[in-house]
């Protein structure tokens, strides 16, 4: 039961904590689960000691953290990604006159009284544009899929997007903050539940033929966090 012994392991000063199990397999097994959660399956009829496998694999579990630590935050101290580029913010105090949010070549220069906090100014800046953006490609792709919607709004929410029973379509204020094509990827999904309001494989089908990267793309989007 040397096995049980194991329980976390620590990699680049992350706790991975260590799942084994003894199954009917011919080989050892590894998986990196999200949670930074190792899965470890040996065979149930070999001699294997966990811990020389676990220093023969470590190569190939720190890659696996590492890929899933490269989670992107969209507001990083003075940074925010706008269209999945980083972007630095500067703010800039001024009287009444003036107010406002510049994007400038690489910077977003927030202009504020003392009295609005830049958060507030930066998220209204950030939402207006998602809203722009949104509405305009929403338009694009229901042409191109013959559908008509109505109603697209922003809203805070976990998703990068959901539509309704009702047809309406919400997005996440930060989505401008993704690169285009994840933006465009998130934005035609939610436009073709106005057709199909599932998952389903006709769903599926229609969705690759306007993304062939799919996959790819579901993959990335996980990179992003919505929050
Ligand atoms: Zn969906």
């Amino acid at each position: 039961m040397r096995d049980k012994k194991i329980s976390a392991l620590e990699i680049n000063g992350k706790k991975i904590s260590c799942n084994i199990k003894r199954k009917g397999v011919r080989h050892v097994y590894l998986k990196v689960k999200p949670g930074f959660q190792l899965e470890v399956v040996l065979p149930r009829n070999r001699n294997i000691h966990v811990d020389r496998i676990l220093k023969l694999k470590r190569p190939w579990i720190e890659k696996k953290i590492n890929e899933i630590s490269k989670v992107k935050k969209i507001f990083d101290n003075d940074t925010v990604l706008y269209k999945g580029e980083p972007v630095k913010v500067k703010v800039c105090t001024v009287k009444k006159s003036g107010k406002g949010v510049r994007l400038y070549k690489n910077v977003i220069l927030v202009y504020e009284d003392s009295k609005r906090k830049k958060e507030e100014v930066l998220r209204n800046f950030i939402t207006r544009q998602t809203l722009g953006y949104v509405q305009k490609k929403a338009k694009r792709f229901a042409k191109e899929l013959q559908l008509s919607c109505n109603t697209i709004s922003t809203k805070e929410i976990k998703k990068w997007g959901y539509c309704n029973r009702n047809g309406k379509i919400f997005f996440n204020w930060r989505l401008i903050c993704l690169p285009e094509r994840l933006a465009d990827y998130v934005v035609f999904h939610e436009v073709l539940h106005l057709k199909h309001f599932n998952h389903s494989k006709q769903f599926k089908k229609d969705m690759t033929k306007y993304f062939i990267d799919s996959k790819e793309v579901e993959i990335m989007l996980k990179n992003y966090l919505s929050y």
